[in-house]
């Protein structure tokens, strides 16, 4: 309790100092001219994705008229949609580490206004975040992704349900595992709560960092068993093979 108490405290002062402060870059803190953006510097230093690419994974098509990349033809993802607003590098790497362990809470915002551009046409949608498990959840006090969403809900005026999912056990870190072992560390991880009219509705997750999409994976599996119709998701930052980008 005495850990939930004063992360509000700390959320509430941060949200009291951002008012009073000129608005600063979230990669170098620099004074600019507008609130939760980046100087011009740090702006050309990320890579953004931008809503372009295969209809279906988000990643850059080279040279082809096709809708579809060679990957989701043959194996099509389990996620209909999935597009993030820049990929992982140094800056963007680092802004997703400051909100999930630095608790600067306004980066949340920073992150909402670059993905909000990222929306499909599906209007009925809820967001739902990734969730934590509540042990982590206990320990770091809130659920960064949880945050970005509930500012992407007020931006798009769309409903967000910040518990529909569920982590019910605590998953190692994948990293450095190949995509096997992912998939079977996050295997049967998440559950829908019940009670929730999700049949036939669309689902956007909501992400701070795509990697292999695993988790987004095992989640959109859990929303399936119970009748979701679309599964999509949109990330800040999102792992993307350097000889993928176009530059
Ligand atoms: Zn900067
Ligand atoms: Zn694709």
């Amino acid at each position: 309790m005495a850990t939930f108490l004063l992360s509000a405290i700390k959320t509430l002062a941060a949200q009291l100092l951002d008012f009073a402060l000129p608005p600063r870059c979230a990669g170098c803190a620099e004074i600019i001219d507008e609130v939760d953006g980046f100087c011009a510097e740090c702006w050309l230093t990320l890579d953004w994705l931008g809503t372009g690419g295969c209809d279906r994974c988000g990643l850059p098509l080279e040279a082809t008229d096709a809708a579809l990349c060679g990957r989701c033809l043959a194996a099509p993802p389990p996620l209909d949609r999935m597009r993030a607003a820049v990929a992982y590098g140094p800056l963007s790497r680092v802004i997703a580490l400051k909100l999930k362990y630095g608790r600067k809470i306004a980066l949340a915002r920073t992150m909402a206004r670059y993905m909000a551009p990222l929306l499909g046409p599906a209007s009925d949608a809820i967001l739902v975040p990734v969730p934590l498990h509540r042990r982590r959840l206990w320990w770091r006090g809130f659920n960064q992704s949880g945050l970005v969403a509930k500012q992407l809900g007020a931006r798009w005026e769309m409903p967000v349900d910040q518990h529909l999912l569920r982590r019910i056990r605590p998953t190692p870190p994948l990293k450095g595992m190949n995509e096997a072992q992912r998939r079977r560390a996050v295997s049967g991880a998440f559950v829908t709560v019940e009670g929730r009219q999700i049949e036939g509705r669309t689902v956007i997750l909501i992400d701070d960092v795509l990697t292999t999409g695993s988790t987004a994976a095992a989640c959109a599996k859990a929303l399936r068993k119970v009748g979701a119709g679309r599964v999509e998701l949109i990330s800040w930052a999102r792992v993307v093979r350097p000889s993928r980008l176009m530059r």
